[in-house]
């Protein structure tokens, strides 16, 4: 029996394992992708304490390493479901069942879809959702980011050092982004801005070579020659596997209390896929060291 089993390793999950390694506590943590989460696919981090700028993957792999230096024991899977039990979880995945007297979730969010015609014909032939594995594919090409939140910038800018030409399209004037970050980008001089404006279809042959766009301001339809497109509009909670236990919210996310434990007791969640207003990369680990230091109090 663990004491703590932590699902998912991006900063959250990977902060509230250091807590809980240091309090020697029996840790296992739970990733079935790349140890990191979401700054693995970021290029560059500009507003981490101590780290002017630093890249997302470097970031993620200094705290795996120091997670993994404290005894943690990764198990390479994705959870599929948790059961609580009289004594504390039940954590399965596909083949194997775990158990552990507390449970931390912290799997974040996913990338969000545009859901519009075309897009499943030409993913990962043209369209992704990650500049830093793919942008290499577009080099001296034309390309398109879809989004106007701060990911839409930071990858509109990693990107416009390697396309010839970067279509930023975005369905407003205003944009979500800090405004620091917005004028470097309208400091590009090969990106264009397309705003007010929608993506109504992915068009192509093997692969992407044209997007249909429409200004929902004048009704206008433009067709755009591109080789590649990268869709930032948001995310959304991974929260399949705790559906049964009535947890979330109407969007998905992980209700919690000031201790960041859900209203089943020893369940605890933090990072980005709580309910909350602010996710950076500070607040998730903020949300680690807090749910894991809570999870210890209540173990001893
Ligand atoms: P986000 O902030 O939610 O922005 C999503 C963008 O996509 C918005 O501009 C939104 O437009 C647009 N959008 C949503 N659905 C759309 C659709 N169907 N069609 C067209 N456009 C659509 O998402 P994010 O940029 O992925 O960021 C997620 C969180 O991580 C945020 O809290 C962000 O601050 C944080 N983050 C921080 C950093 C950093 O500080 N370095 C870096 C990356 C992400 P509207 O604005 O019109 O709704």
């Amino acid at each position: 029996m663990y004491d703590i089993l932590i699902v998912g390793a991006g900063p959250a999950g990977l902060t509230a394992a250091i807590y809980a390694a240091r309090n020697n506590k029996k840790v296992g943590i739970f990733e079935g992708n790349v140890p990191g989460g979401q700054i693995v696919v970021t290029a560059t981090v500009e507003n981490y304490p101590g780290f002017g700028k630093v890249d997302g993957p470097d970031l993620a792999y200094s705290m795996f390493e120091q997670v993994m230096n404290l005894g943690v024991e990764l198990i390479g899977s994705y959870v599929s479901e948790i059961i609580k039990t009289e004594n504390g979880f039940i954590v399965k995945t596909e083949d194997e069942e775990f158990q552990a007297k507390v449970v931390i979730i912290a799997t974040g969010t996913s990338q969000k879809r545009l859901e519009v015609p075309g897009e499943s014909d030409f993913e990962n032939r043209g369209i992704s959702w990650c500049a830093i594995c793919d942008g290499s594919l577009y080099k001296d090409k034309v390309v398109a980011v879809v989004g106007g939140g701060n990911s839409a910038m930071e990858e509109t800018i990693y990107l416009s050092n390697l396309a010839s030409k970067v279509y930023l399209i975005h369905r407003r004037q205003q944009f979500r982004a800090e405004p620091h970050i917005v004028e470097k980008v309208k400091k590009l001089e090969n990106v264009e801005l397309v705003l007010d404006s929608v993506v109504e279809e992915f068009i192509g042959d093997q692969s992407l070579g044209k997007m249909r766009i429409r200004n929902v301001k004048t009704g206008q339809e433009r067709i755009i020659e591109v080789s590649g497109c990268f869709e930032y509009v948001g995310q959304i909670p991974a929260t399949d596997f705790v559906k049964e236990l009535g947890i979330t919210d109407e969007a998905g996310y992980i209700q919690v209390d000031n201790n960041f434990e859900t209203k089943i007791e020893n369940l605890y969640a933090c990072g980005d896929v709580i309910v909350k207003n602010v996710r950076q990369i500070v607040t998730a680990t903020n949300d680690g060291a807090i749910a894991a230091l809570n999870a210890i109090k209540k173990l001893s």
